[in-house]
């Protein structure tokens, strides 16, 4: 499969308390921005796979099997990239997964097939999840906050034509690099993604209930409101890890 190195970096400094915790929402929620704001509150390994895919694409230097490129060209087009293809490349990062503070993983699963698979393996491996955190906001929020979304090309921060403008325009204010439209926050890519997240993700909401690990969370606002709202129902959940 291959992508981008697998290993974890920066490699999180043990903390004595595991996390396993899965990020849910729609595209645009701000499940990202979310995961790199807990990953430094709790050290646990972050694992974003649409992140990886990216940075595949980009990465002319890494060996892209011929299973990448085509996963390439569904992220492309705003579709789901196979579950065949996506579970590969997850389980190439198993070491990352298994750190001792225990992993976040931001946009993965995406279908009941994808959870099953990643029950399974869980159960192989003895673990359990602490929590499945699904962010919500409504349809209209969601579409301004990915068509107006600029990303970084190096450190990934997140600006916002409006909402958050960087102090210089496409410059990005953590480390200065370009900043850039992802090709799916384009009109055609988002509806794309949306009717995506509708028909295969949201049936995880149902799923994970049922498991007894939801945890709903309201993804309007800062995003250190949402973050201070997120640990507040994760130790509402979990007890006070610190
Ligand atoms: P994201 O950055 O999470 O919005 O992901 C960007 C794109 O990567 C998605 O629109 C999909 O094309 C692909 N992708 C990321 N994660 C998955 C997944 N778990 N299952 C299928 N496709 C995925």
């Amino acid at each position: 499969m291959h992508g981008p190195s697998s290993a974890c970096k920066p490699v999180p400094v043990e903390r004595g308390y595991t996390w396993r915790i899965l990020l849910l929402g729609a595209p645009g929620v701000g499940k990202g921005t979310q995961a790199q704001l807990l990953t430094e509150q709790l050290g646990a390994c972050h694992l974003s796979t649409g992140d990886v895919f990216r940075a595949a694409g980009k990465n002319t230097d890494c060996d892209q099997s011929p299973a990448m490129r085509a996963a390439l060209e569904f992220m492309r087009r705003g579709e789901l990239v196979p579950d065949t293809t996506v579970w590969e490349m997850v389980r190439e990062r198993r070491q990352c997964i298994l750190h001792c503070n225990g992993f976040i993983l931001d946009g993965f699963p995406r279908t009941l097939a994808q959870a099953g698979l990643l029950r399974k393996w869980m159960e192989e491996e003895s673990l359990s999840l602490s929590a499945v955190v699904n962010y919500e906001l409504p349809v209209e929020e969601i579409i301004r906050r990915l068509s107006g979304r600029r990303t970084c090309s190096q450190c990934k921060s997140v600006f916002h034509v409006t909402e958050r403008p960087p102090k210089i325009a496409n410059v990005c204010d953590c480390c200065g690099s370009a900043l850039y439209q992802r090709d799916d926050d384009v009109p055609q890519s988002i509806n794309v993604r949306l009717e995506a997240y509708q028909s295969s993700t949201a049936p995880l909401i149902q799923f994970y209930n049922d498991l007894g690990v939801l945890v709903r969370v309201d993804a309007q606002g800062s995003p250190d409101e949402i973050l201070a709202r997120t640990l507040a129902r994760l130790e509402a959940r979990c007890g006070n890890w610190a």
